[in-house]
């Protein structure tokens, strides 16, 4: 039996539901949709013993059945689906500089997103409030109550403890150490939250509906102002002994390099993030560089406008993404050699650059990695966009829901 599932929350279900835990990802993840005689082979059970399982689920209104218009002539089997209509989920990235929401129905269906400016720096007492504010505006413009929402997911650029529903020493969040997010928040709205890595949600995310879909070994690259990897291994999010794995933002590249936040010299994300890239182009212009990013106000200056004036044909902007995108590969080379994946997803607010930073990425990987890893790996762009994190959280979201409703 194959568990499909990528959510570590399954652990916490009882072998006696474990079953039906894994038929109701099958039903949510397959590609296509599955019939009952397709998951009874697939599971090992008898038709009877599916029919009764999903006969239970339809009595709950988690399950109903639709029939596949794919087939032209012929008999038609019945496709289950997840009922669309058990409720709403909200998923979050909270981001340094922005933060992205999505309302979506129970099938994960975008209905409602946005994105607002957001700074991370001014703390919980100043961010969790406008979350919430940001959250009420959102479900006003969607007609949706409160009351109608079953979980929220949250996504937030450190290493998550899980249990704790905190972040622990993260670099790129000043005053978050320890604060209990999730409590606070579950207090707050009176549902469940579940609180994970954004970049673990981008991976969960592509995987669940963007380019990775049905990939065992899956790496997601999220470049924003920091960069931080999601791992998905064997079937699995990989978290480390305490959320830290997949910090690759903090692997050495230059060893003199500038400093980062973490208070180390040269890391990734001191030479390829957002912020590097915004410090570089202030630093070309300050030279005296002739480039069109003397036209933006240099001391706001983001990657998002060298983006622009690379995608305009500014030989310098150019120049500063693609040794961005150079760097980023010599750190995915060495994370291809470690953990052999079959895909890498590059996301996030960067990574909208495109190919001119991907390019260099592929390069160093192939130039780099060991050939029969480097052959094995497809290195794309998030299919998902800038919205990766706020679907894989909608899909933990949804995730948290189902373990309550099968755990009875
Ligand atoms: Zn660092």
């Amino acid at each position: 039996m194959i568990l499909i599932s990528a959510t570590p929350t399954m652990h916490s279900i009882s072998s006696k539901n474990l079953n039906k835990r894994v038929i109701l990802d099958m039903i949510r993840f397959t590609p296509g949709g599955i019939s009952r005689a397709e998951l009874a082979r697939r599971m090992e059970l008898s038709r009877a013993a599916v029919s009764t399982i999903i006969g239970d689920f339809q009595n709950l209104g988690v399950v109903q059945t639709s029939e596949d218009s794919s087939l032209a002539g012929g008999r038609k089997p019945f496709m289950l689906e997840i009922n669309p209509g058990q409720g709403y989920v909200v998923g979050i990235d909270m981001g340094a500089t922005h933060l992205g929401m999505v309302v979506t129905d129970f099938s994960a269906h975008v209905l409602e997103e946005g994105e607002f400016p957001f700074s991370i720096n001014d703390g919980p007492n100043t961010c969790l409030p406008k979350v919430d504010s940001i959250l009420q505006e959102l479900l006003k413009r969607s007609g949706i109550s409160m009351r109608q929402v079953r979980a929220i997911g949250i996504g937030v650029p450190g290493p998550v403890v899980v249990e704790a529903g905190a972040v622990a020493a993260p670099p790129i969040m000043p005053g978050w150490d320890g604060y209990p997010i999730r409590s606070t928040l579950e207090d707050l709205w009176g549902l469940p939250v579940s609180l994970g890595n954004d970049a673990e949600f981008g991976a969960l995310g592509e995987w669940a509906s963007g380019a990775g879909r049905g990939t065992r070994n899956l790496v997601y690259i999220k470049v924003g102002s920091g960069v931080g990897a999601g791992l998905l291994l064997d079937g699995n999010i990989y978290r480390g002994t305490t959320g830290c794995a997949g910090e690759i933002g903090h692997i050495a590249i230059m060893e003199s390099g500038p400093i980062c936040t973490c208070g180390n010299r040269g890391c990734l994300e001191a030479v390829a993030g957002g912020w590097a890239i915004a410090r570089q182009a202030r630093e070309a212009v300050k030279s005296g560089k002739r480039t069109q990013l003397s036209t933006f106000d240099i001391d706001t200056i983001t990657a998002r406008e060298v983006a622009v004036a690379a995608r305009l044909g500014d030989l310098v902007a150019q120049q500063i993404v693609t040794e961005a995108g150079s760097h980023l590969g010599v750190a995915v080379a060495s994370l291809v050699n470690l953990v052999n994946p079959s895909m890498v997803v590059v996301g996030g607010g960067v990574a909208q650059i495109g190919d001119l930073l991907l390019e260099p990425v592929r390069k160093a990987v192939r130039e780099r990695s060991l050939r029969s890893a480097a052959q094995a790996v497809r290195i794309n762009a998030a299919v998902l966009g800038r919205r990766s994190t706020s679907v894989g959280a909608v899909v933990q979201a949804i995730n948290i829901t189902l373990d309550q409703l099968v755990d009875v």
